[in-house]
């Protein structure tokens, strides 16, 4: 028997998936906050619940994809949410990004009413969403993930269960501190090299095939060369789960001088109303410091 399928959260990511979702030919109920992201979905052949109980009570498989801890919390908890309406037996496969403690949490509230849950978040952005591309770093039991492996087949490239649940969550984590490292270095090169008075386009056309090189610099480095603030991934986001990387370091015990200063040069950007821009935007903190524009 094929899985009946729950989608809660149509933004920039939900679209996507669940549009693939259909695409691959599942039976597809959705649910969004604002109900006119629902249309096009409809349009598609989905059908539209009310709520996510309603959203649970029709499908085997729920795949929430909303914005922070509290929203998941919200959805599955809330009066009229998944819990209400799930049935013993099925699974919840959360997608966004949110605190690990708190996805274990949510995961042993579901299995009291014998509902599973894997933690999943994605990376890959819009474009990996709607391609059906995105990387899906899996926690929770092996089982599980076998059942849930079509769906996200249907919605991934490459699926990594990378171990119980929370352990997606880590993983998803652990990118995002390499991201902003990452983006911090290619900032203060690029500053450096400004500075230095050499061809910013050539700097980068020099280095970046030899051990310097990196999925930032080069496609992020050309974006701040030219001075296009626009978001593959937002300050706002990016410093969401920051937010979740340094709380979960503080449960741990684990010093990360580095991300930590990376989180409050992003603060004075979001103080100044850049929260919207794209991340590599992350130059301009540094500019603010040193009195000097890269590029343009
Ligand atoms: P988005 O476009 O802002 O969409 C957020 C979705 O969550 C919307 O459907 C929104 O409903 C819903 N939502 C938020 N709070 C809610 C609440 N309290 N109750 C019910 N629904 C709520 O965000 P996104 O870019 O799709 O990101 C979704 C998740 O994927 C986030 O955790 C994000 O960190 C992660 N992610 C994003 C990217 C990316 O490049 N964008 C990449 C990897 C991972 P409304 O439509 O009513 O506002």
């Amino acid at each position: 028997m094929t899985e009946r399928i729950g989608f809660i959260g149509l933004g920039i990511m939900g679209q996507g998936m669940a549009h693939n979702l259909l695409k691959a030919g599942f039976e597809l109920t959705v649910w969004n906050r604002t109900a006119s992201k629902m249309e096009s979905l409809v349009a598609a052949g989905a059908k539209a619940a009310q709520t996510p109980a309603k959203v649970a009570a029709q499908s085997d498989i729920v795949i929430i994809c909303v914005s922070d801890t509290a929203d998941v919390e919200a959805v599955i908890l809330g009066e009229h949410g998944v819990l209400a309406g799930a049935q013993s037996g099925s699974l919840v496969i959360d997608c966004s990004t949110i605190s690990p403690a708190a996805t274990q949490q949510l995961a042993a509230t579901l299995a009291a009413k014998g509902v599973a849950m894997l933690d999943a978040p994605v990376s890959g952005g819009s474009e990996g969403a709607a391609k059906g591309t995105l990387s899906i770093m899996v926690g929770g039991e092996a089982s599980e993930v076998a059942r849930a492996m079509p769906v996200f087949q249907a919605m991934g490239r490459t699926i990594t269960h990378v171990g119980s649940i929370g352990a997606g969550q880590t993983v998803k984590l652990v990118n995002q501190i390499l991201v902003v490292n990452n983006a911090l270095g290619v900032c203060e090169a690029l500053m450096f090299a400004q500075a230095g008075g050499v061809d910013l386009a050539k700097a980068l056309q020099a280095v970046q095939a030899g051990a310097a090189g990196s999925w930032m610099l080069t496609n992020r480095g050309p974006q701040i060369i030219a001075r296009d603030w626009r978001p593959g991934f937002t300050i706002d986001l990016q410093q969401k789960d920051l937010r979740l990387v340094l709380e979960a370091a503080d449960k741990l015990g684990t010093p990360l001088p580095s991300t930590s200063l990376i989180f409050q040069l992003y603060r004075t950007l979001q103080a100044q109303g850049l929260g919207s821009e794209g991340n590599h935007a992350l130059i301009k903190a540094l500019e603010h410091l040193a009195g000097f524009e890269v590029g343009g």
